[in-house]
């Protein structure tokens, strides 16, 4: 039998992944004077090494595409060898499976800051009615907190990772403490006037990038190029901006490649540590703890949950409700391309920014009855800023000649195309959920998930408005819709399959009832009063917005919980 290697010291607190969820706790714990092991599957990350926002094509093995092309085949965009490093759809040695009838695909990171290092920055707040939706439309259900209660939260996180924004006092998209936004690029200004005209609110984004310095860290310096990391740290990942302090407290203990296998239960149901792998020896080790905070994203949390069966938990640690795993949730995506032959004409100009979009279209149909529940906002891309992989394959499909003539098409085409994005809030149900695979372990024989993902009328009658809306904005500047998208099929109306939107949620639900939620409104486990979870997996609802700036903001407020019990003698 294997030997298990047990540590010697009992810490405060064993968290478990270091991404938004883990990293904000990690900061916390430590810096109010507890000791943490924090166990992070992947390797740490060194800034200098693995993030490329300055490499040419030429510095690359395969001038960024990947092996065989790997990054141009279609819905592999970001896996290529520019991007931050270990972020892809498939991790070998780490399989997941689908149900029959099922699409999801899962998008994990395995490195320290984990998907913090890929994200795209944007940073909204939940509004007030995001919280009692069910009270407000009868679906779904209400969470057990209310704005009031976050808000402090927001304002502590937005002050200090930095997000740049204006005040707007609208309604579905809350202000926060925000510095200021970067200056509209070109194509933006021509989106902007298209979006007034047909009525569509189009105000500055509210992304996680430094446009002033703050606290050590520069300002952006407008390379463009989030999607690869940022070695100054101008843009908020948890490796550069959460990890470092907590190290420097001197009380956090980072273990990377240690994969969690189960929570360890004591005799009395309380969490006493955590099993895990360590992958350089593949040696079984166990870390033991006070307190346990789980936080390896919505999906590999609850997996954890449900690995960690016991004569106390049959079904898996804090699933005496049965929901562990259940109310999955994705945004809805589904996007569009307009052709807009004004910008062929624009003087050659420096159009560098941000790593991402500088204006989008908060949800503005709160006020009207629409054919769908809830809402969506829009997200906006392309114009001439720095090309990407592959920009000019299909240029070179459509135009004949080479040399000078070749180059001055390029020139002229290139940032003629640009993309909305829309990204909407789901309904929860009973067939999108995460189980356990009863015939799959991964390479360390750890049993593996399956996805049960189905999308209902409420989303689909939302990408259908999401392509009206986008057709209508591309033709009030004059432009071309491109996209065709079909109202049956496997994807109707361009809805994108489930999880490929990369905002996975609910899987260990807050909620005020025992019976019904896992956590209740600290992120803490009704049955296990110390074990919390600190990721997407404790969302209630997943509104328009995206999820991880609300991430932050919970496991801030559940650390500042953990603390005040663990002061109090109470975990
Ligand atoms: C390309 C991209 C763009 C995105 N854009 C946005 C955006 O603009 N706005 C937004 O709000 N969100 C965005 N997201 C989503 C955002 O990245 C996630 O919401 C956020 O990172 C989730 O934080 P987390 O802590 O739950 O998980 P993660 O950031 O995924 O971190 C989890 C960590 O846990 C580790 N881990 C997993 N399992 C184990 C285990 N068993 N043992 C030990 N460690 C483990 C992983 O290695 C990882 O480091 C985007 C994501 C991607 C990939
Ligand atoms: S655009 Fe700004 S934040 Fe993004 S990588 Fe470049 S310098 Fe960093």
């Amino acid at each position: 039998m294997p030997q298990v290697i047990r540590s010697a010291k009992v810490y405060d607190v064993c968290i478990v992944g270091s991404g938004a969820g883990g990293g904000m706790a990690a900061k916390v714990l430590t810096e109010g004077g507890l000791s943490v092991a924090l166990l992070e599957a992947g390797p740490p990350l060194n800034p200098d090494k693995d993030f490329k926002e300055h490499v040419w094509p030429y510095e690359l093995p395969h001038r960024g595409a990947g092996v065989a092309g790997n990054a141009l085949k279609p819905g592999n965009g970001m896996e290529n060898e520019f991007l931050a490093p270990t972020g892809a759809w498939t991790i070998e040695g780490e399989p997941y499976s689908t149900a029959p009838g099922s699409k999801f695909r899962w998008f994990r990171s395995r490195i320290v800051g984990g998907r913090t290092n890929h994200w795209g920055r944007i940073a909204l707040r939940f509004a007030p009615v995001d919280f009692h939706v069910k009270t407000h439309d009868g679906l779904g259900d209400d969470w057990p907190i209310t704005y009031e209660d976050v808000a402090p939260y927001y304002d502590q996180v937005e002050s200090y990772i930095g997000v740049f924004g204006t005040k707007e006092n609208f309604p579905s998209a809350p202000d926060g403490i925000f510095q200021p936004p970067p200056k509209l690029r070109c194509s933006e200004v021509i989106l902007k006037a298209a979006c007034e005209k047909v009525g569509i609110p189009c105000i500055p984004a509210r992304l996680a990038v430094l446009t002033r310095p703050l606290n050590g860290r520069p300002a952006c310096h407008y390379c463009g190029q989030c999607g690869r990391g940022c070695r100054v740290a101008a843009n908020f990942s948890s490796s550069q901006v959460l990890i470092p302090p907590a190290q420097k407290t001197g009380r956090l203990t980072l273990i990377t490649g240690a994969m969690a296998r189960e929570i360890l239960v004591g005799k009395d149901g309380r969490a006493e540590g955590v099993s895990y792998i360590d992958k350089a020896t593949l040696s079984e080790k166990r870390i033991h703890a006070k307190a346990v905070v789980v936080a390896a994203s919505a999906c590999e949390s609850a997996r954890l949950l449900l690995n960690s069966k016991s004569s106390l938990f049959p079904d898996g640690i804090a699933n005496t409700s049965g929901t562990v795993g259940r109310y999955l949730m994705d945004s809805v995506g589904s996007s569009g391309a307009g052709y807009f032959p004004q910008m062929e004409k624009i003087p050659p100009h420096n159009h560098d920014g941000t790593g991402g979009m500088h204006v989008y279209v908060p949800w503005w149909k709160f006020d009207r009855q629409n054919d769908f529940p809830r809402g969506y906002h829009i997200e906006m891309g392309g114009g001439r800023d720095m090309p990407g992989i592959g920009m000019f394959h299909d240029l070179c499909d459509d135009v004949e000649g080479y040399g000078a003539s070749l180059k001055q098409a390029c020139r002229k085409s290139y940032g003629t195309v640009m993309g909305l994005s829309g990204r909407g809030e789901m309904i929860p149900n009973p067939d999108s959920f995460c189980e356990i695979d009863p015939d799959r372990v991964d390479q360390w024989g750890i049993p593996t998930l399956r996805f049960h993902f189905k999308w209902s009328d409420h989303e689909i009658k939302m990408a259908k408005d999401m392509q009206q809306t986008f057709r209508s904005i591309v033709e009030a500047a004059g432009g071309t819709y491109l996209t065709k998208t079909d109202p049956d099929g496997e994807n109707p109306y361009g809805i994108a399959d489930g999880g490929v939107i990369i905002h996975e949620i609910g899987t260990a639900r807050m909620g005020p009832d025992p019976k019904t939620s896992v956590l209740n409104g600290y992120c803490q486990a009704h049955d296990v009063k110390n074990l919390f979870v600190t990721d997407g997996a404790s969302f209630v609802s997943n509104p328009d917005k995206n999820p991880t700036l609300t991430i932050l903001a919970l496991s801030w407020r559940a650390s500042d919980y953990l603390l005040e019990q663990a002061k109090k003698g109470n975990l």
